[in-house]
């Protein structure tokens, strides 16, 4: 997505790009496969987006696949036995108040946990952007304990909403990213939670190219230097490319061994990656002989499972995602299975399905942990002074402010997009401003009076 992105913008203002991608389709991470057994297309798992994507939103619609998303306003969320609980706004009121009916009525929660959580979110509310960024180095487990929010809140409200936002645990992410997802999915903008589902199968959203020249299943194997700086790539067949400026998309495990050792000391963008935590995520496609669940998605208060979505208009075919799956990555599959059967009959005992046949995929490095302090780690998507100047940086783990979604690979395309044009623009030019992020949702009236 990173590598789309910039490439998209790069191409839009007139800049001569290659895309260069390794394997058959793009997408990378949020792509798809063939399954020969099924003879479907199958995303490696399911990708979600919320309303507060702007950036993501835009490329799809430089893509042309902004109308493949369908968009939910009501999130389900399921008890063990099924038992269902939405959370909706009310079109036409500005944030806050749009989830205030719906929130006020979420029986998931008693009355004295609901007044917890909203007690949080006032908090949330008013400590604004600013005060989330000061957060940055503080774990949620601190965080929730301050503000009071009891273990069964916990279980029920902010687990199903951030394991899967950040794949990772609730307690143990940064507050900076948690407060964020409730900011900016929920509080600030009206347009925020609407959760979007791709209607087709992640490849297909990328048929209309980002720019003229996509190579795929062309492998870079080397980047070449001189004189400090990037001159071009060598492919795995041999050829070299050259090229004024390279923007690398690849996510972090890659990156150091493109970059010498000499140039990697004096460019101090490389010099923390291999801080970051990679953790995996577990992707469940479950065929069943009979309808099973006519929701289109549904969150899960209770494991192994945590979300669900209906992949075909009968509702035969499950998807199930286990965020933040650190124990479940060495699991043997047929046991996978199993536990998914049992969860499923116990969340729709009336459906008498058979489980006739599952894939599993466990991603195993699938996103970094945005654990507290991680933004240190992060790199510029711009090289610093001294540094490889006409070298960029793109991908979730670089510096968006946002945590490693599809959303914050899309702004690092943008960001590495926009610091190429601002090297090549000429003396005093308009493109030295120029920037192709889309600003976030804007903070409604209710939100912005509440901010201290
Ligand atoms: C299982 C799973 C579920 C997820 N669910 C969600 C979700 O619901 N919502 C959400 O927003 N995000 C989700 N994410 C996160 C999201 O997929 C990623 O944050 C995003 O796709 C990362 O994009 P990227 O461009 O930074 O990196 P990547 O997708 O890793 O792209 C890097 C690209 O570089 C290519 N490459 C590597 N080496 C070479 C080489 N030598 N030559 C040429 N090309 C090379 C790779 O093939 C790849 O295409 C999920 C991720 C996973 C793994």
């Amino acid at each position: 997505m990173a590598g789309i992105a910039a490439a998209a913008a790069a191409d839009s203002c007139g800049y001569r790009v290659t895309l260069l991608e390794a394997r058959r389709e793009l997408g990378g991470r949020a792509s798809s496969f063939e399954d020969p057994e099924s003879d479907q297309l199958l995303d490696n798992c399911q990708h979600v987006l919320l309303g507060c994507c702007t950036n993501l939103r835009d490329l799809y619609k430089r893509l042309n696949v902004a109308d493949r998303i369908e968009y939910h306003r009501r999130v389900h969320f399921l008890d063990s036995h099924g038992r269902r609980f939405d959370l909706w706004g009310v079109s036409g009121l500005p944030a806050p108040l749009h989830l205030g009916p719906a929130m006020l009525g979420f029986s998931a929660l008693t009355l004295p946990e609901r007044k917890q959580v909203i007690t949080a979110m006032l908090a949330m509310l008013r400590m604004g952007k600013t005060g989330r960024e000061k957060l940055e180095g503080q774990g949620f487990g601190q965080w929730l304990t301050e503000h009071r929010q009891s273990d069964r809140v916990i279980q029920r409200f902010y687990d199903p909403v951030l394991i899967s936002a950040l794949n990772e645990e609730t307690r143990r992410a940064g507050s900076k990213y948690a407060i964020q997802v409730f900011q900016d999915a929920m509080l600030m903008n009206q347009h925020g939670y609407v959760v979007g589902l791709p209607g087709c199968a992640l490849e297909e959203l990328y048929s209309h190219r980002p720019c003229a020249d996509v190579r795929l299943g062309t492998r870079v194997s080397e980047i070449m230097f001189a004189g400090g700086q990037a001159t071009g790539v060598t492919l795995q067949t041999g050829e070299t490319l050259n090229a004024d400026a390279i923007i690398l998309a690849t996510n972090y495990h890659a990156v150091q061994r493109w970059i010498p050792e000499a140039l990697r000391t004096t460019d101090g963008r490389f010099a923390h990656l291999d801080k970051l935590e990679s953790v995996p995520i577990l992707g469940a496609h479950l065929w069943f002989d009979k309808p099973v669940m006519r929701l289109s998605h549904a969150a899960l208060f209770d494991g192994p499972l945590q979300w669900l979505f209906r992949k075909d208009a009968e509702g035969k075919i499950l998807h199930g995602v286990i965020s933040a799956a650190r124990e479940w990555a060495e699991k043997p599959r047929e046991k996978c299975a199993e536990l998914f059967q049992k969860q499923i009959q116990q969340l729709f005992p009336d459906s008498s399905a058979r489980l006739l046949r599952q894939k599993i995929v466990i991603e195993k490095r699938a996103t970094f942990s945005p654990l507290p302090g991680s933004d240190a780690w992060r790199p510029a998507q711009a090289p610093p002074p001294g540094g490889i100047e006409n070298l960029f940086l793109a991908g979730d783990y670089t510096n968006t402010n946002w945590p490693a979604t599809m959303e914050g690979a899309v702004r690092s395309g943008y960001l590495a997009a926009d610091a190429v044009t601002r090297k090549f623009a000429a003396p005093g030019g308009r493109e030295k401003d120029k920037t192709f992020l889309i600003p976030d949702l804007p903070t409604q009236w209710p939100a912005r009076l509440l901010e201290q």
